[in-house]
């Protein structure tokens, strides 16, 4: 007979937790994370100094409406302060938003394979989550506009897209947004915008300004170099942004992230140039893959997909033997961050030696 327990709701039992990036088994010799796609550089001095005299204060709360971070993010994107919410990482404002939209019924359209928080925040908030397999891998958002019913409540546009690094440019993207009713919330999740070079993605914050269903997502976490603090935040017109607002549980933004961000806005130039190097490193990365006879898609995040299929479990053990822990998706194909160039050419080593290309 089973103990008894306290009952939990079914939905429970139907999802994997999300799945942390794994950090390197291998502890001899020098060993790298390549599997979260986060900053490889540590926080700047600039930025450490305020973190340590706002942790001194660590016994007082948050300003819970983060009033000065949401100034500085308004000055700096040129929007208004109640186009802006904030939320413990971009994660945290994807739950705020589906507790904002989800009803009954509500449906939420995104395409697979992308974000793994998406899924899983949806079936928790209890929503119907419908995807469309991604075409070349890449957004088909042709086949998305096609999927959207009377109960899509919510579609996240993920570019470029995790895991694969593919975009979603301008023309494609306007066609789409043409086509979604004005009472169904589009998301553009870009936390890793500022990784983009290709000319023909469009700026998120230049795409919603005229479109009071689109909402855009950045976060402190990647090129800002903050993962450990949490912070993200979101630009939408007021009715999206006050949503958002009302859903964040209380005090989730911690002093440190808010201050800590503050600081990053004012340092972008030292960040970007940091972001310059994983940039260049990442065309290095994929170009010598392709030499090497892998086909790699196209990436303009900081991270590259290789397409291994039943190959992706042993691959990710070659790297893990090399001293490299890396994101695989069994069956599918793994994701790797580009990090320092010695991290990278582990990689690139392992690669030359792996018998089997994709
Ligand atoms: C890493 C990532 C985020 C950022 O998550 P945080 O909660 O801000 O750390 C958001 N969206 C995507 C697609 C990501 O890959």
């Amino acid at each position: 007979m089973s103990e008894p327990m306290p009952r939990f709701r079914p939905v429970l039992d139907r999802f994997a937790p999300y799945q942390p990036g794994k950090p390197p088994t291998v502890t001899t010799g020098k060993a790298y994370k390549l599997s979260s796609n986060e900053s490889p550089f540590g926080p700047l001095p600039s930025v450490l100094k305020v973190i340590g005299e706002v942790a001194a204060e660590a016994n007082r709360y948050p300003d819970p409406s983060a009033v000065e971070l949401t100034d500085a993010i308004a000055q700096r994107f040129g929007v208004p302060a109640a186009h802006i919410a904030v939320g413990c990482g971009s994660v945290g404002l994807v739950q705020q938003l589906l507790e904002a939209v989800v009803d009954p019924g509500a449906e939420v359209l995104y395409a697979w394979r992308s974000f793994e928080a998406y899924p899983y925040l949806s079936d928790l908030a209890g929503a119907t989550s419908v995807r469309v397999p991604l075409s070349d891998y890449r957004h088909d958002l042709a086949a998305m506009a096609e999927a959207i019913t009377a109960s899509t409540r919510l579609i996240f546009v993920c570019t470029p897209n995790n895991p694969t690094g593919t975009v979603t440019h301008a023309g494609e993207l306007t066609s789409f947004l043409d086509l979604v009713p004005d009472d169904c919330l589009v998301v553009l999740d870009e936390a890793y915008v500022q990784y983009v070079r290709d000319p023909d993605v469009p700026d998120g914050i230049e795409v919603y300004r005229d479109r009071p269903n689109v909402a855009v997502l950045r976060t402190f976490s990647k090129a800002y170099g903050l993962a450990g603090l949490r912070v993200g935040f979101l630009i939408g017109h007021e009715p999206v942004a006050a949503a958002a607002r009302k859903t964040l549980l209380t005090f989730a933004v911690n002093s440190i992230a808010q201050a800590a961000a503050v600081a990053s806005l004012a340092a972008e130039d030292e960040l970007f140039d940091r972001v310059e190097k994983v940039v260049a490193e990442r065309d290095r990365v994929r170009h010598e893959l392709v030499r090497m006879g892998w086909s790699v898609p196209p990436t303009e995040a900081n991270f590259v997909w290789l397409p291994l299929g039943a190959d992706t479990a042993d691959f990710a053990q070659a790297c893990d033997r090399a001293g490299v822990s890396i994101r695989p998706y069994a069956g599918e194909g793994a994701r790797i961050s580009v990090a320092e160039q010695a991290a990278n050419d582990l990689v690139l080593e392992v690669a030359a030696a792996y018998p089997r290309r994709h």
